[in-house]
């Protein structure tokens, strides 16, 4: 058989390699250091952690990471069960030996009598002749291979920096402050109509809340990321702030359009506006609020929001230096690009975002090129995974406009039936989702054809 070729040998790559080979499918695994660097890594080895050493909470009972660990684990990932080898005490996380770690991936890529490892960089899209290919070239993918991939999908597809605004689970807001409804009621559909969640603000508390961005911790740019681009489209929220106090009451915070139906008849001073995040309508996000605040910062400022009080965050606000795809726009449902079915991606560049989450999606994506290499039908997981549930948001559950990188979380799940009798408290209904996930996962993995 031809082999499967796979760009960059990082989490997703070595994971995608290893999972091909591992199912019979011979694989060239192409890495372009030492030859090329990016502004991160520092060695030549696979698999290079480039900052922290934490696959996060190891907890597969109640966390959606650690599920993912589980689920990884079930599959025989190489990843997970190489930093499983490898780990260090850290209470309830796992944390890598990051030295040993590389080291023990490229070993056994090295040595795995399916897989070719082929230095240098692939400086395009892979051509036709080489068949079904996986890009994984991640957050730092060469420019060369972003110039090729921007290309090949128009100008507004490719982002090199993420500016996520914070996303909240919308249980979570109070919605005896907040409500749905769309500036000026626009939209064709009552969905359309009811698309945001307004938190009003009287003058005071706005005041009070520019007081708290403009005196909040800061995360400084590092060098390389200072000539950051976004400057233009999307300013930090503090930055905004510090243009001029009354600049988000004129941006983002405009108080027009929409009527408050809690104090109709009370005029706000300032409105934060959230945005349905996913069809499924289970996470939201603070729209316009990009920021570089420090996340114990965020935490405190953004709950200062009247109806955010005991708001819970699926994730908090960041803008860093991130090569991805719009996914939702350019993907099917098994990571193929629509345009050029033979190529397939994975990692960080999908849009996901994390170690774990980058493997999980090397995982995936090397089985689904292997079982079509081998002529063999699949179903996708289910989204009650937590490997379904990542694939379903950047393969279409979240919103192509305004698509940022996402961690895993129980927010990407679809929701839990309710309990024959009350309401399940917020531990309960983590371990409801760990639950469900682990037989669906079980299953899912069980049905597959063996090699
Ligand atoms: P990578 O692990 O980066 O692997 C991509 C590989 O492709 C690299 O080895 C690269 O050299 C190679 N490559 C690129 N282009 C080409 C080409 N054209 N031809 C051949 N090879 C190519 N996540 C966390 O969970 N925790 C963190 O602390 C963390 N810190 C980060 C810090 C920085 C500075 C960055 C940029 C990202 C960080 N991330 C972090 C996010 C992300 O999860 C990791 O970068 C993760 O390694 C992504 O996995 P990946 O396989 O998609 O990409």
């Amino acid at each position: 058989t031809n082999p499967i070729h796979i760009i960059g040998g990082g989490m997703a790559g070595c994971e995608a390699a290893w999972q091909a080979a591992e199912l019979g499918v011979p694989v060239v695994l192409h890495e372009m250091r030492p030859m090329v660097e990016t502004f991160a890594h520092q060695t030549q080895g696979l698999a290079e952690l480039v900052c922290s050493n934490s696959f996060r909470s190891d907890d597969d009972e109640s966390n959606a990471v650690g599920l993912l660990h589980w689920e990884m684990r079930q599959a025989g990932g190489l990843i997970i069960s190489t930093g499983d080898r490898n780990s260090l005490p850290a209470g309830g996380a796992l944390a890598v030996d990051r030295d040993a770690f590389s080291d023990e991936i490229t070993a056994k890529i090295e040595a795995h009598p399916l897989i070719e490892i082929a230095r240098g960089e692939v400086a395009g899209l892979p051509p036709e002749e080489w068949g079904i290919s996986i890009i994984a070239t991640g957050p730092l993918t060469s420019p060369a291979m972003a110039e090729a991939l921007r290309a090949a999908t128009g100008e507004e597809s490719l982002a090199f920096f993420d500016a996520i605004a914070p996303i909240v689970h919308a249980d979570s807001i109070d919605l005896s402050k907040a409500w749905f409804q769309s500036r000026y009621d626009k939209g064709e559909t009552e969905e359309e109509r009811t698309a945001y969640l307004n938190c009003p603000m009287d003058r005071d508390q706005y005041e009070a809340f520019i007081d708290a961005l403009l005196t909040s911790d800061k995360t400084e740019f590092k060098e390389w990321e200072k000539d950051t681009p976004y400057f233009d489209a999307c300013l930090p929220i503090e930055v905004m702030a510090e243009r001029g106090r009354e600049t988000l009451r004129w941006g983002p915070m405009k108080p027009v359009g929409l009527t408050n139906p809690h104090q109709p008849d009370i005029k706000a001073h300032a409105i934060v506006q959230l945005r349905r995040e996913n069809a499924l309508g289970t996470l939201y996000n603070i729209v316009g609020f990009q920021t570089k605040m420090k996340y114990g910062a965020q935490a405190d400022v953004f709950k200062s929001i009247p109806g955010l009080e005991n708001a819970e965050f699926a994730r908090l606000g960041g803008i860093h230096r991130n090569t991805f795809l719009n996914s939702p726009r350019l993907l099917d449902t098994q990571m193929r690009l629509k345009s050029r079915p033979d190529l397939r991606f994975a990692g960080q560049v999908t849009g996901v975002e994390g170690y774990v989450e980058s493997a999980a999606m090397g995982l995936l994506a090397g089985r689904l090129a292997a079982y079509e290499k081998l002529g063999v039908a699949v179903e996708m997981p289910p989204q009650t995974t937590a490997i379904g549930a990542l694939l379903g948001h950047i393969t279409g559950g979240a919103e192509a406009e305004t698509f940022q990188p996402m961690n895993v979380n129980f927010g990407l799940f679809p929701p839990l039936e309710a309990p024959k009798k009350g309401r399940r408290g917020k531990k309960d209904r983590k371990i409801a989702y760990t639950d469900r996930a682990k037989l669906d996962w079980a299953a899912w993995l069980a049905a597959l054809p063996s090699q």
